[in-house]
């Protein structure tokens, strides 16, 4: 065990938390262990608009006509840090109508499903000593077919080569796996379905549900957190590499001192 067992053996593990340390792991002792403050990004703040007007949408408090206005009444109260420089893209520009886009053509008619969960928040037990959370964008029941579909969004851009959006779609993936655990545990439903909805394409990604798939899936989740428990090093991202990364995404990188040293 190392020096922080006594705080890692009470840490809620999320998937969230969990590919932090695999991304880097003193990123995870600033955010989880340390509980530094965190700083915010452009990107973060877009991709919470966007979970706020389709949350706002399912929950049927707004209509489908209406999606447009709301997303740019609501653009500027969410999305309040500037986005980084780019030599070829404003990126802000490009955000902005990116989502814009999204809801000036979204068609997608809620009336066709029954809604069971909005963003609900699962605390669940993975193994009798390791305590989990998961909070799904959105489970529907298909009303004609009786499908349970698990939906979540993402605001980063489908990969363009055929290699890399692989491993994109089986990272994510990997996520909703859990998150179908996760819900079955909870209401003992089983999701058939996992649609993975790329917001700035446009383009729903679907996949059926492979209970085996599953299982390993709680084995990495498993493996990966005794890891977290038994870290003394906390080693930090290959900075020269990921500048960009931590220097724009990294919510804790005015705490870090490897990448305040740099
Ligand atoms: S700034 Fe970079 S090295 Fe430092 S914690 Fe963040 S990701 Fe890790």
């Amino acid at each position: 065990m190392s020096d922080f067992g006594f705080i890692t053996d009470n840490i809620r593990f999320s998937y969230s938390g969990v590919t932090t340390f695999e991304n880097c792991p003193q990123s995870y002792k600033l955010t989880y262990i340390d509980v530094e403050n965190k700083v915010e990004n452009a990107f973060g703040q877009f991709g919470l608009l966007i979970h706020h007007v389709l949350e706002k949408y399912f929950a049927k408090e707004i209509d489908i006509w209406d999606l447009a206005d709301y997303y740019k009444k609501k653009y500027d109260e969410f999305v309040t840090e500037p986005y980084p420089p780019n030599n070829y893209v404003d990126l802000g520009h490009s955000y902005y109508q990116s989502g814009l886009d999204f809801f000036t053509m979204f068609d997608f008619d809620r009336n066709n499903y029954e809604i069971i969960s909005i963003e609900d928040s699962i605390d669940f037990d993975m193994t009798t000593d390791i305590m989990a959370i998961a909070r799904p964008d959105l489970v529907l029941k298909d009303i004609k077919t009786g499908k349970y579909i698990l939906f979540d969004y993402k605001t980063a851009k489908m990969k363009t080569t055929k290699k890399q959006l692989e491993k994109q779609i089986s990272d994510y993936m990997r996520q909703m796996k859990l998150y179908c655990y996760a819900f079955w545990l909870k209401t003992k439903i089983e999701i058939n379905e996992v649609r993975i909805w790329f917001i700035r394409d446009n383009f729903i990604y679907e996949e059926q549900v492979d209970y085996m798939d599953i299982l390993n899936t709680t084995m990495w989740f498993i493996e990966t957190v005794e890891n977290i428990q038994k870290e003394k090093d906390w080693r930090p991202l290959d900075i020269e590499k990921n500048k960009f990364f931590c220097a724009f995404i990294c919510s804790v990188r005015n705490s870090c001192k490897y990448f305040n040293n740099f």
